[in-house]
């Protein structure tokens, strides 16, 4: 037989992926890279974060996992949604969610897709510029408006960039704008970054909001919703919050700097599907560039194009097991299977795998469960994009 076929027999020992994750994944094969999806597990994360987050709204962020499925789970429990294109929008309806429980919170929208929501029955819409209120005042005139504000003061582990949200002087005069135009601007949102692992992160960020909230009401806003986004993390190896506690640490925050606010609304995405799944891989490829180098190329059947984009920079750091785990650690670059130079996982702190590590290992990679499925390429390379079982 085969060295590899041998190889991709042995099992995993010693785990740590979630219990009925690892039953499933011990009982199947894949024939090439998969996400296993635990739908319960999706509820269960839902009722903990709502557990700590009492009264506020959860707008689930559609974007980090749009499996129908998970789309159903949280209807069934509840949940209302934050969509960013009139795509993600028919995905909700379509797994059953009401219109008036869906935002529509891309700052930039297609005027025929407001136009589309609007008649849909959507009645929220997010905003950081004036030309933007203005095609909402033309294509969902009369609807209510947040204003997104800039955050700057990020502690998260992936940030967002200066693309979305204005400073605070900004936020004030869209409101005005809002008003001019017909519109009912009825608050602010912001992002406090991704992965933002300890609740105490949201602080300088919440008093920030704070202050320009204050301002519009002075200058006579009306304002009854407050949207802290998303943030909630999950976990990659580094310790984090448990979701109630960090909910409930948010609340309590939010509680002491804005006072009572008619719609506190979060748009957890990652905090509520990122431990749900787990990717079954394969490696192609351990080579040494020159007998001299220290690390490792580990070269796995998926990569930056086929789901993994958020080891972008590095940024997040997958937790990877493998079927030689065991023995002696060693450092390793690891890379994905395409073409595009580009696809290097890990490098620049390179990656501890196992000495004995060859091709027709079998990998699994934690905690895939937000931001992979739908940042896979379609066939670059051939490669097709990410399979999906969900159980
Ligand atoms: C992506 C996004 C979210 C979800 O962010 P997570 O860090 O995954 O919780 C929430 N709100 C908006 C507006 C987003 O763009």
């Amino acid at each position: 037989m085969p060295a590899a076929i041998a190889a991709a027999r042995r099992p995993f020992t010693n785990s740590a992926a979630p219990e009925r994750l690892r039953a499933f994944l011990d009982s199947a094969t894949f024939a090439r890279p998969t996400l296993v999806l635990d739908i319960e597990k999706v509820a269960e994360n839902y009722r903990a974060l709502k557990a700590g987050l009492g009264k506020t709204h959860i707008h689930y962020a559609v974007k980090a996992n749009p499996e129908r499925a998970v789309l159903e789970a949280l209807v069934a429990e509840g949940s209302r949604f934050d969509a960013a294109s009139r795509q993600e929008i028919a995905l909700c309806r379509a797994a059953g969610a009401q219109p008036q429980d869906i935002s529509f919170g891309n700052t930039v929208k297609k005027p025929l897709d407001i136009a589309w929501a609007f008649a849909e029955g959507i009645d929220l819409f997010a905003a950081d510029s004036a030309e933007e209120l203005e095609k909402i005042a033309a294509h969902a005139p009369g609807t209510r408006v947040y204003i997104r504000f800039l955050v700057e003061n990020s502690e998260a582990d992936w940030p967002l960039s200066r693309k979305f949200g204005v400073p605070a002087e900004g936020v004030l005069e869209l409101m005005d704008v809002a008003v001019v135009l017909g519109l009912r601007p009825v608050g602010i949102s912001f992002h406090v970054g991704s992965q933002t692992r300890r609740a105490a992160m949201w602080r300088r960020v919440l008093e920030d909001v704070a202050k320009i909230w204050h301002a519009a009401v002075r200058k006579g806003h009306d304002l009854s919703l407050l949207n802290i986004g998303g943030g909630f993390p999950t976990y990659y190896g580094d310790p984090v919050e448990d979701p109630e506690n960090y909910g409930r640490s948010v609340r309590g925050m939010v509680g002491e700097l804005f006072g009572h606010v008619d719609y506190v609304m979060a748009e957890p995405g990652r905090g509520l599907v990122g431990n749900t799944g787990v990717i079954a891989a394969e490696v192609l490829l351990v080579a040494r560039k020159r007998p001299s180098d220290i690390a490792r190329w580990v070269t796995l059947d998926i990569g930056k194009f086929s789901g993994l984009a958020e080891t972008m920079d590095e940024a997040i750091r997958y937790q990877i097991e493998t079927t030689a785990d065991g023995g002696e650690m060693g450092p390793c670059i690891l890379a994905g299977p395409s073409c595009d130079s580009a696809d290097v996982l890990y490098e620049k702190r390179p990656m501890q795998l196992p000495v004995a590590l060859k091709a027709g290992d079998q990998v699994r990679i934690l905690a895939t469960g937000a931001y992979t499925t739908t940042y896979a390429s379609i066939g670059f390379n051939g490669f097709p994009p990410l399979d999906v079982i969900c159980i």
